[in-house]
């Protein structure tokens, strides 16, 4: 991934999409105004950060960019499978869909996500211009949610999953992601084919492989082009936050996306 600094925000952005027609930013925790242990910039409102403090990250976030705070669609991630395809903003009175895949071909619509080590999968059909986030912790990655994701641009826009470009960005390790028996027992129910090669047995514990396993989600839903940012959360906290790293106490970092118009 390549890294930026602009206006003290700090962000990443796959090498892959750079020649896309899109632009997108996965944001660290860094340039915002939540104190700790939410520090600085905390997204998720959710997670016990002062509402005011929160709304002041959002905002410094689109005016960096340059977009409209009122182009968002976000929705309230649930660690499920469902994909919502989004044609105009969520107005700010509008209660949010419950769902973890996000998609538009709309370039007067911002997509937005929040993560703390589950993983953000970005997702762009450059021929038909249709972007997407997935959200994919240990449950959504079972079930699939990224395949699901480019089944419903399939559905919605017609695109073709060989033409399709996958991010897997920064989220925790497998090192780092350290799951109970009832985990591989549900990956070995959900997951076609042989699930032990994302579990490694160390010491009697068990470790997951969420980057190994979404690729091969994608790979199964006919993407071709993945990359993997290779950057974990948990083992970089000043950058990231870390719901497995900080115990729980923390907030979520920003995935954000939109068409580009040119
Ligand atoms: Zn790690």
């Amino acid at each position: 991934m390549r890294f930026y600094d602009k206006q003290g925000l700090r962000y990443y952005q796959f090498e892959s999409f750079q020649d896309l027609p899109v632009f997108h930013a996965i944001l660290t925790r860094r340039g915002g105004v939540s104190q700790p242990p939410f520090n600085s910039l905390n997204t998720g409102g959710t997670v016990g950060d002062d509402p005011q403090a929160v709304l002041t990250n959002h905002k410094r976030i689109y005016n960096a960019f340059g977009y409209d705070f009122s182009s968002r669609f976000d929705v309230w991630q649930v660690h499920g499978d469902k994909i919502v395809c989004a044609d105009a903003p969520r107005s700010l009175d509008q209660p949010h869909d419950r769902a973890d895949g996000i998609l538009t071909d709309k370039a007067t619509v911002t997509l937005f996500m929040r993560f703390a080590d589950c993983v953000p999968i970005l997702l762009v059909d450059p021929l038909l211009r249709v972007i997407g986030i997935a959200h994919a912790g240990w449950q959504g990655t079972y079930q699939q949610v990224a395949q699901r994701a480019v089944e419903k641009m399939t559905a919605c826009f017609g695109s073709r999953p060989e033409t399709i470009f996958a991010g897997i960005g920064p989220s925790i390790c497998q090192r780092c992601y350290e799951v109970g028996p009832e985990v591989l027992s549900l990956y070995q129910k959900h997951f076609r084919g042989d699930t032990r090669h994302y579990f490694q047995n160390k010491d009697g514990k068990l470790f997951l492989d969420l980057w190994g396993a979404n690729q091969d989600v994608l790979f199964q839903a006919g993407v071709k082009h993945i990359e993997i940012s290779k950057i974990c959360t948990a083992c970089n906290l000043e950058d990231w936050y870390s719901h497995r790293g900080e115990h729980g106490q923390t907030g979520r970092f920003a995935v954000f996306m939109s068409i580009r118009d040119n």
